[in-house]
């Protein structure tokens, strides 16, 4: 079946990890823009099969934290481990290829090639890291149907919904079986019926294996999905807590 992320990813000349090595490892990071303090001093490590929420008011870091996260900009000073792979130097080409490989991102305005259909702008995801035409499309299709997208593999993204674009948005960043899954806002734009739905999905694909990290203003997302809960204040991790996942009362 296509969902299963949890999967080594990539297979590309890497040292050997232990099953059990962290997913992210950020140890005391800064990043500073001009005279902004952005983020002051962050150590956090994701282990394998977690589900992180972080929170924070507007400013407080969080964007910037997933940005150094996924190799889009660089700490002004500490260091940053994804997948094992200390990335905080890394060239710009590697850190692309990288990014390609191991890190699948959701955004919360689903950021979808508005010229390609849905089961393109997912297949693309692989041919990026050089999958052959056939075999990207394969995968996209069997990715775009277990998110209840059969129907709508041939859509453009002006036609399809908000909920289907952002579930168009999961598969592409599922393609190449990302050792890490960063969403942004990812219900943000949302209305909250559909929301749910993605709610579900992120939930659902952190059950079979999905090491997750969201960022979110939506509590009930927070709740439902994740497994630990980061609390961000002015650049800094000023909270943290193990949260006890609410299961559904009826097995699905
Ligand atoms: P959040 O996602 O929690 O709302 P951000 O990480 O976007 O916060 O921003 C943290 C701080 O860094 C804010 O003060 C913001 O204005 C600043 N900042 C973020 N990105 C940039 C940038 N590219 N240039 C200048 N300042 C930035
Ligand atoms: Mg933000």
């Amino acid at each position: 079946m296509a969902l299963t992320p949890a999967e080594p990813s990539g297979g590309h000349h890497e040292s050997v990890k232990t099953p059990e090595a962290a997913v992210v490892q950020l140890d005391s990071v800064r990043k500073e823009f001009g005279g902004i303090t952005a983020l002051d001093g962050v150590s956090l490590e994701i282990r394998p099969g977690e589900a992180v929420a972080v929170m924070g008011p507007s400013g407080s870091g969080k964007s910037t934290l997933l940005n150094m996260i996924a190799g889009l900009d660089r700490p002004s000073s500490g260091s940053v481990v994804v997948n094992g792979e200390n990335i905080t130097r890394m060239g710009e080409a590697a850190l692309a290829r990288f990014r390609r490989h191991h890190i699948g991102m959701v955004f919360q305005f689903f950021n979808l090639l508005d010229d390609l259909p849905a089961l393109e702008n997912v297949a693309l995801a692989g041919r990026l890291v050089g999958v052959p035409a056939r075999k990207a499309r394969a995968r996209a299709t069997e990715l775009l149907d277990e998110l209840g997208l059969a129907d709508r593999r041939d859509a453009y993204p002006a036609v399809l919904s908000g909920g289907e674009r952002q579930r168009v948005g999961v598969a592409r960043a599922l393609m190449n079986r990302p050792a890490l899954l960063l969403a942004d806002e990812p219900t943000g734009a949302l209305d909250s019926r559909t929301g749910e739905q993605v709610i579900d999905l992120l939930l659902d694909l952190n059950r079979m294996g999905q090491t997750l990290l969201l960022v979110t203003h939506d509590q009930h997302l927070a709740t439902r999905c994740a497994t630990r809960l980061v609390d961000f204040m002015d650049g800094r991790v000023v909270r943290e807590a193990a949260l006890e996942r609410h299961e559904p009362w009826i097995a699905r």
